[in-house]
């Protein structure tokens, strides 16, 4: 696994080239080391390169990597599938959490989020490319769910999510930049964050405005089958 240093240098190089041409502060942006399915020594070394903020899609194995790293100050952002039975974990061992789409989630994370813990940050995610496969919420109710999340205590909604439809070209970073702004702007928000981008669209994903970048197969190298 030496390559994921080597990895990282570059996805940080290419990061920083994107931000520059969209004439950004490339600090402005953060990398998401997205580390399904591998192992912690894989995250370790990721580690060692400089990487504190890892993504992890399934919740046992997640758990499990987090008991293992414990002693590293690691930022954990779930991007996996939510559903109810697994927002107590989501919300005693993440920082972030980028796939709400239903105010029910929102309300038992708060209410399960550990006192003394910092307020979870969230990211409402949103069907943009409005997919029958895809979760998220439809682009018209991303309004009226953010109002809804902003509200509830010890939770902070920073932003919002979406992982646009394969075949891009349909403008889906820029629509859900605009449509941050214009919830911004009618509700009174401070949302901040618009986590999109994978490995294979950085670039214009940088170019719309994205805060945070989930890059997987960039830095660890390919996946097995299907995940
Ligand atoms: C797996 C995954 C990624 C990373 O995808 P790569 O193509 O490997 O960079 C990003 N976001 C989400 C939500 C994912 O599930």
């Amino acid at each position: 696994m030496p390559k994921i240093a080597e990895n990282l240098t570059r996805v940080r190089q290419e990061i920083a080239a994107q931000a520059q041409s969209a004439g950004r502060d490339p600090g402005s942006i953060t990398l998401l080391a997205v580390s399904k399915t591998k192992p912690p020594e894989a995250l370790c070394q990721a580690y060692d390169a400089g990487q504190r903020d890892f993504g992890e899609n399934y919740l046992q194995e997640a758990l499990e990597k987090i008991a293992a790293l414990k002693r590293l100050p690691i930022q954990w952002h779930f991007i996996g599938a939510l559903q109810s039975n697994k927002t107590r974990a989501v919300a005693e061992h993440f920082h972030w959490v980028h796939t709400v789409d239903r105010v029910k989630l929102g309300e038992r994370l708060s209410a399960q989020r550990p006192a003394g813990l910092p307020p979870l940050n969230l990211c409402l995610q949103v069907n943009i490319d409005r997919e029958d496969s895809k979760a998220g919420c439809e682009p018209e109710q991303a309004q009226a769910l953010a109002r809804a999340l902003a509200a509830l205590p010890n939770l902070r909604l920073r932003g919002l999510m979406a992982i646009p439809a394969a075949r891009g070209g349909t403008g889906a970073f820029a629509r859900l930049a605009r449509l941050m702004q214009s919830i911004n702007d009618q509700e009174g928000l401070d949302m901040d964050t618009l986590s999109m981008g994978m490995s294979d669209d950085l670039a214009e994903a940088i170019g719309a405005g994205a805060t945070i970048v989930r890059v997987g197969t960039a830095i660890f190298g390919a996946r097995s089958a299907n995940v």
